[in-house]
């Protein structure tokens, strides 16, 4: 295919969403599996709803997924400026010549006339359309409510017809333009409106393909019927299936995190696993893989394998898919990673000072970890004596006894080693716990609750050589005077 260019048009009116997020993902893969331009165009004409914070957080978001744009804000491109507040006057040209050649009207109908229009129409159970009043309307009649300050909007011309949408994901949908009516394309404040600029720029942009949510669909049938009149050659369009929770409810902004920064950056969500989780919504390879980089997913991305049907959002999956990817990291670059999710300073400086201790302690709960802003919780034992009851310490069918002595004997035993190894650790604990009528389970729960407060930790012999023989002697020795209070 030569030359493809496709784009990600944002508006910033709220955070980057899951969903602009995994439009931009397909958007992506299709300009780099075609070796084609992938373009950002910010779409921020809505001045009441449009903010620089919210075009911040698309940026780093963006970036942060590893989606490179090739040109936009940011980044040079001869097609610019990539933001449409600063396009204004190309939308207001294409206006004027959409007015001198007839193709469109100003519209002086008030609110509350459009609003009459609309009750009368749902009490006659028709479709809501307009009525198409001021298409009508004379040269004089136009110009004395112009020289009135009388403000308008301007509508597009619709003429009977059928619109064929050929759509790339879903084949033809036929649209009865009858039904669809003159559109507005500027508000009455003089604001262009969306199927207006996003045409015209997808156009002077060079846009080849669109890819975008089904919501867009009845946008595009608009947005053909522009294209004709203006000229301009139609991209080809492909309409994502939209994203639903597993109750089959629509994912909204209020009710779901659905923020990238938000909700999953900031709780520790890697990139790498975002993607790969988003591209499983609406893309399969065909295959039962489910395991893709970002650029094996440019060799394997087929727009024909996106399918038609809702794409359903399975936390839990994306969860499993990042504690996999946490899984895969190397240990160094983990740590680099996971400290940037240390608030706590106490814990931050020993960090800092103990690099070391960090690897290991990062090493040990590596294989729980599933997101990274749960390292803090995992480690901090490793950093501060445990808070437990004493409760806690006795084994499942042991008891007080038992398990005082069950300490004792492990604080005698470590005592005598001259370093905490791994293997020695354990052959020598065992032994102990069998030559004293103990079961091994109960000594080493009770030591590890000694070590960590906690039921479920990594192993106590990694533990043990971790934490080395003097704290490790402290922790126990603590624990025994719990049990003696
Ligand atoms: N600004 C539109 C949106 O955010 C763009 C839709 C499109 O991709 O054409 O929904």
């Amino acid at each position: 295919m030569a030359d493809v260019r496709v784009r990600i048009a944002p508006s910033p009116t709220g955070k980057f969403h899951l969903g602009t997020a995994r439009t931009a993902l397909f958007n992506y893969l299709f300009a780099r599996k075609n070796e084609g331009k992938f373009i950002l165009r910010i779409e921020d004409t809505d001045n009441t709803r449009s903010e620089g914070q919210y075009v911040n957080d698309i940026l780093e978001g963006m970036k942060w997924l590893g989606l490179h744009w090739d040109e936009g804000p940011e980044v040079d491109g001869k097609l610019g400026p990539y933001f449409q507040s600063q396009r204004l006057p190309l939308y207001d040209q294409h206006v004027q010549q959409l007015l001198e050649q007839k193709k469109a009207y100003k519209c002086f109908c008030t609110p509350v006339e459009l609003e009459a229009e609309r009750t009368a129409q749902q009490q006659a159970k028709q479709p809501p359309k307009y009525s198409g009043k001021c298409r009508k309307l004379s040269a004089e009649t136009i110009a004395a409510n112009e020289k009135a300050g009388q403000p308008f909007a301007v509508r597009f011309i619709v003429d009977h017809q059928t619109v064929t949408v050929e759509d790339l994901i879903r084949g033809p949908v036929e649209f009865d333009a009858a039904l669809i009516g003159d559109f507005p394309i500027v508000r009455s404040d003089g604001a262009p409106l969306f199927v207006l600029t996003n045409t015209i720029d997808d156009s002077l942009m060079g846009i080849t393909h669109v890819f975008r949510g089904e919501e867009h669909l009845a946008n595009t049938a608009k947005q053909l019927l522009l294209c004709k009149a203006l000229g301009f050659l139609e991209p080809q369009f492909g309409h994502l299936p939209l994203i639903f929770n597993a109750d089959r409810s629509k994912m909204s902004k209020r009710k779901n995190p659905v923020s990238i920064t938000d909700d999953y950056r900031a709780k520790g969500y890697l990139p790498e696993a975002l993607i790969n989780y988003l591209a499983l919504l609406g893309w399969s390879s065909g295959t039962d893989r489910e395991i893709f980089s970002l650029n094996e997913l440019v060799k394997e991305f087929q727009i024909e394998r996106v399918g038609k049907s809702a794409a359903i959002f399975d936390p839990e999956k994306l969860l499993w898919t990042n504690g996999y990817y946490i899984r895969s990291l190397q240990l160094g670059d983990l740590a680099t990673r996971c400290k940037e999710f240390i608030k706590d300073g106490e814990i931050l400086q020993k960090v800092e000072e103990d690099p070391e201790f960090f690897l290991q302690a990062i090493q040990l709960v590596q294989e729980r970890l599933k997101l990274l802003g749960e390292i803090e919780g995992l480690i901090e034992f490793f950093y501060r004596e445990p808070q437990y009851e004493a409760g806690l310490l006795i084994a499942r069918k042991s008891d007080e006894e038992r398990t005082l002595k069950a300490l004792e004997l492990a604080r005698e035993e470590i005592k005598k080693l001259k370093k905490l190894t791994l293997d020695q650790t354990e052959f020598v604990l065992r032994d102990a716990a069998d030559d004293n009528g103990l079961k091994a389970g109960e000594m080493l729960w009770a030591v590890r609750v000694a070590l960590t407060g906690k039921e479920a930790s990594p192993g106590v012999f990694e533990l043990l050589e971790a934490f080395g023989k003097d704290e490790a002697l402290k922790r126990i020795e603590t624990a025994i005077q719990k049990l003696k209070k």
